[in-house]
């Protein structure tokens, strides 16, 4: 592919604060971006075209691909064919594919040699006291799909808990996995050029609170770094087998026995938050690069300590003391209402 030149047109599927951050890192390599989701968002207050659709009206998609030079998207709940039905689409849609279904995602990278849960598949009521005999309690039950932030998931402690965790997950096909045991949450993101070239991060721990990651520090623990060269060689492989293009997030349980993989997102990553400041080139930049077809930069980290934490709903009403601590960078989407749960920006400190 020969590189996009500035001033072509980026196509961002999705108007969220992943949007917005791509578009403000579009913007400065001199690339406009044209937006298309079913409501205006964060990402439409730095983008100046805006086109309204459904994510899963094909035609409507076909026409916005049109307009724009390459098209690129901010999450994974799209409709894939419908993406696949796209021309110039990083990264590839079966991506996407893969990562909007978890048992297909566990099965795939399983196949390249991961390290999972214990998980079944559990497509209707019948299979989950099946699926509890297999694995046992505790587990955790989560919908095959359109599961985000702890969203979709139900937490079974023994088997009688089967009917509540079923009703809790609106009795939708789902996966049963086997509780793991790990001290520590960390996050590969890798991006991958057009020629194959990877550029990797440092893999921050991560730690989650109510399901949304609350915060992003490096350096990770120690039993991290010494996992890291595994759970970095899997993204590789599960890139490369891809033929990925863009920035690809993996989500790892640092497991005693090393990394366990829990999911993938085809995507820019909140857990890469931290690099707007913290990397020499940031999570944005390196997805917009790769996929106009640029080489990427250099990933190295800008402090030996970097903190990433989330405002999430009426955290963000900290915003002037936030503002206010000398070498903290705030970050706010812009979003009206801070409703419980809402990604409303984050902080990164250095040092
Ligand atoms: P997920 O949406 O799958 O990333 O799950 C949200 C969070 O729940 C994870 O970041 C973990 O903290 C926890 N979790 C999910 N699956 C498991 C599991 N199989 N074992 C232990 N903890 C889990």
């Amino acid at each position: 592919m020969t590189a996009l030149p500035p001033n072509s047109i980026i196509g961002i599927i999705g108007s969220g604060q992943l949007g917005r951050m791509l578009a403000i890192a579009a913007a400065q390599l001199g690339y406009r971006c044209h937006i298309y989701a079913p409501e205006t968002g964060p990402a439409n207050d730095v983008a100046p075209l805006f086109t309204r659709g459904a994510y899963d009206d094909v035609a409507a998609l076909i026409a916005f691909s049109r307009q724009v030079d390459v098209v690129t998207y901010e999450f994974e709940n799209i409709d894939a064919d419908a993406l696949g039905a796209l021309p110039r689409v990083h990264p590839t849609p079966r991506a996407v594919a893969v990562a909007q279904d978890r048992l297909v995602e566990k099965n795939f990278v399983t196949e390249l040699g991961a390290r999972t849960a214990p998980f079944a598949a559990v497509p209707d009521r019948a299979a989950l006291d099946a699926a509890i005999a297999g694995i046992g309690t505790p587990a955790i039950l989560k919908t095959t799909r359109f599961g985000y932030d702890g969203k979709g998931q139900a937490r079974l402690s023994s088997p009688a808990d089967a009917d509540a965790a079923w009703t809790a997950i609106g009795g939708r096909p789902a996966v049963l996995e086997g509780l793991v045991a790990f001290d520590h949450e960390y996050s590969v993101l890798l991006a991958r050029a057009t020629d194959g070239a990877i550029a990797l991060y440092d893999a921050p721990e991560n730690v989650h609170k109510n399901g949304i990651l609350d915060r992003s520090t490096l350096p990770a623990p120690e039993i991290v770094t010494r996992q890291f060269e595994e759970a970095s060689a899997l993204a590789r492989t599960i890139a490369d087998a891809l033929g990925y293009v863009g920035v690809l997030a993996c989500e790892f349980f640092g497991g005693a026995d090393g990394p366990v993989f829990n999911e993938m997102a085809p995507r820019v990553h909140n857990s890469g938050h931290w690099t707007i400041e913290g990397a020499d080139t940031c999570q944005f930049e390196n997805h917009i690069r790769a996929i106009c077809g640029l080489p990427l930069g250099s990933t190295a980290l800008t402090s030996p300590r970097i903190e990433m934490g989330n405002l999430i709903g009426e955290d963000a009403d900290d915003w002037p003391r936030l503002m206010a601590e000398p070498g903290l960078h705030l970050h706010l989407y812009g979003k009206h209402e801070p409703r419980p749960g809402r990604k409303m920006g984050h902080w990164t400190r250095l040092g």
